[in-house]
């Protein structure tokens, strides 16, 4: 059986007392919640302060991004190390605004998932396709690559501490979400590709969860999918009714 999980990314939102101010709300409206793991990626600068407010309520705090060296003349960057000292338990990575606008490559997002997991962490990796990828009917081949490249050398073992997260780049922060049966589709393919590469077993444990305009009004539907194990969440992370109406998807 795989546990949803539900994870909220913050990107460049809120200085630390708003951070401090929305972790306290989603502290609050969430400390209940077992069945659902939970995860918010704030940004670098409100990552300590937002871990004490977490405390030990059932929220993880992920990084929205790491470099894959441990230390060293890396001016700017941030190892997955530094971060689990921070208080992360995992790392979002290869999110599609940073293959965008940083023109970062499936090698990079590799060496980064290797070392995010060599340092215990757990790596979301995100991959999907844009609009016009989409409307040249290359979906299947880029999510292709994009998986086979990020997962490369990979141990079967490693895969329990990584989740994929499906989102198509023409559904995020544009308020078009996939239907429920174009996301259904897609994480299926994602399912026979990690079948490809690694095995049955760990196929069927891996998490995929899907992003792109996740909303209160459509994540129970999204969420009756059976490749569906969760949702990476942008804009509705930003407000604790939202995200906690999300978490609190409803069983269809
Ligand atoms: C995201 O940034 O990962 C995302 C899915 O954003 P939004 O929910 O705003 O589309």
């Amino acid at each position: 059986m795989r546990k949803p999980l539900i994870a909220g990314n913050w990107k460049l939102n809120k200085t630390i007392t708003q951070a401090e101010e929305l972790a306290a709300a989603l502290v609050a409206g969430l400390k209940d919640v077992s069945a659902t793991e939970i995860i918010i990626a704030p940004t670098f600068t409100a990552l300590n302060r937002v871990a004490a407010i977490i405390g030990d309520a059932p929220i993880q705090l992920a990084a929205q991004n790491c470099y894959p060296q441990e230390s060293g003349a890396f001016t700017g960057e941030l190892s997955p190390l530094m971060l689990k000292d921070a208080g992360c338990g995992a790392v979002i990575i290869g999110h599609s605004e940073r293959r965008q606008l940083l023109a970062e490559d499936d090698q990079l997002i590799n060496a980064k998932v290797k070392k995010t997991l060599e340092s215990g962490l757990l790596a979301i990796l995100c991959v999907g396709e844009t609009l016009a990828e989409r409307e040249c009917d290359e979906m299947l081949e880029v999510l292709s690559a994009q998986i086979k490249g990020g997962l490369a050398d990979l141990s079967a073992e490693q895969m329990a501490n990584l989740v994929i997260a499906y989102e198509p780049v023409w559904a995020i922060g544009t308020g078009k979400t996939a239907t429920d049966e174009q996301a259904q589709e897609a994480h299926s393919f994602i399912r026979g590709l990690v079948q490809g590469l690694f095995d049955p077993a760990t196929a069927q444990s891996c998490r995929i969860l899907y992003g792109g305009s996740v909303k209160p009004d459509n994540v129970d539907g999204l969420m009756a999918q059976d490749d569906i194990d969760g949702a990476l969440v942008g804009g509705a992370s930003l407000t604790a009714e939202d995200f906690c109406r999300i978490v609190k998807f409803e069983k269809k």
